[in-house]
């Protein structure tokens, strides 16, 4: 069969594909714990599931705008006035399918075949493959080792006349880093000064510990709106947890909201009303629904490093924000997919292979699911990779003992 070679050569989600084959363990009767998809367990905010409802029994859930209803436009307004002290038009903002279409195009939007993006190192498995859908070259840019932010010099060098975009993700999936206010600050410089964008993946915005902020980079730059190098992306997936409403959207200069528009009006025709709903329903909504999840999530953090100042060998540098760690496994073993594949099949937990986020040598643990998960989850890890451990363990009604080592 002849297929594109562009599409053939994006790789699977490696964390959809893991979830999948967690579902199908758990579809055997195997006790296994998923740590390795990003999802809260909280319910849909109640605002939320009344609007949405409310659009849905009306009957009336037709096609609406391309670029997204005005309504859940006027709380994405209010949500920007609010949380970036910026006043911006309905013109410039997108609602799209998830965060993950906001990313789509703006990318697809602002690249000429082989221009380059900057992708700063750990990432977004989704970036460097949206990037390349885009018949771009992502250029990846690594932190010290040790660390998890890279320098801004790497990052300066590695613009060329090639280079469109930088795209950072603070707080960040996979490592749970906030990039310090200095960096941001010398990266909008940049971009203003190259006249390239600085793509904001804000999406974890609110997910952030111990009174941590994550700067956003419209704090430094005096420019306006429409001469702006700043686009944010945000969305409803963590910050209330509606991950299945798939609503994310775009905050840009009009010029590129309007070719964004016409990109989505080619592709999917915008965005089903009922999900719009929902999402307008959360943003007006008791907000105090956040805090609630962040409390959770901080909870499940405190859990996470508790747990892991007994496991020897290990280095986990303590996340910031959101509900990813990312502990430094190279003690046992420096090949993530290896590390990832053995907690599968000896302990059944699903973590996701650091290589995938351009980070071997560690695995990426997520903490949104439930104490018990996360307690549960790490023993059985430490009880797999750390000799000094207890060498017996109950995973379900079965009592295993470590012997290969
Ligand atoms: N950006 C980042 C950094 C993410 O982690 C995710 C979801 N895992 C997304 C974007 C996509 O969000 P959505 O579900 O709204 O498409």
């Amino acid at each position: 069969m002849k297929l594109s070679k562009v599409a053939s050569e994006i790789v699977e989600s490696p964390t959809l594909a893991l979830n999948e084959e967690a579902r199908l363990l758990r579809e055997r009767g195997e006790p296994v714990i998923n740590l390795g998809i990003g999802e809260p367990k909280n319910k849909t905010p109640i605002a939320g599931i009344l609007s949405s409802a409310a659009k849905l029994t009306s009957g009336e859930v037709k096609y609406v705008p391309i670029d997204g209803t005005p309504s859940l436009k006027k709380a994405v307004i209010r949500y920007t006035e609010e949380n970036y002290d910026r006043l911006v038009a309905p013109e410039n903002v997108l609602i799209t399918n998830g965060a993950k279409q906001s990313l789509f195009n703006i990318i697809y939007s602002i690249l000429n075949p082989q221009d380059e993006v900057i992708v700063l190192a750990p990432y977004w498995v989704s970036y460097p493959e949206i990037i390349k859908m885009c018949l771009g070259k992502p250029v990846i840019v690594t932190p010290e080792d040790g660390t998890f932010t890279p320098r801004f010099e790497d990052i300066e060098k590695a613009v060329t006349s090639y280079t469109r975009a930088i795209i950072i993700n603070s707080p960040n999936n996979p490592s749970g880093a906030i990039y310090p206010p200095e960096l941001i600050e010398k990266l909008v410089e940049l971009c203003e000064r190259k006249g390239i964008f600085l793509v904001c993946d804000d999406i974890y915005q609110k997910l952030v510990f111990d009174g941590n902020v994550a700067p956003p980079a419209y704090q430094f730059t005096k420019k306006d709106i429409e001469d702006s190098h700043v686009i944010v992306v945000n969305g409803v997936a963590k910050l209330y947890g509606m991950t299945g409403f798939r609503i994310g959207w775009v905050v840009a200069p009009r010029a590129l909201v309007r070719v964004m528009t016409n990109v989505t009006a080619q592709t999917t025709s915008g965005v089903s009303p009922v999900s719009q709903a929902a999402a307008e329903g959360a943003l007006n909504g008791l907000q105090s629904v956040i805090e609630a999840l962040r409390l959770q999530i901080q909870n499940n953090r405190d859990i996470l490093l508790q747990e892991f100042r007994t496991f020897n060998g290990v280095r986990l540098i303590e996340p910031q924000g959101t509900f990813y760690a990312l502990p430094d496994i190279r003690a046992f073993n420096n090949k993530s997919v290896e590390v990832s594949n053995f907690l599968l099949k000896r302990a059944m937990v699903v973590t996701v292979p650091g290589k995938e986020f351009g980070m071997e040598g560690h695995i990426r643990i997520s903490f949104s699911g439930s104490v018990k998960d996360v307690t549960e989850g790490v023993a059985r890890i430490k009880w797999a990779l750390d000799p000094t451990s207890p060498n017996e363990i109950y995973i379900g009604d079965k009592k295993l003992i470590r012997d290969w080592m």
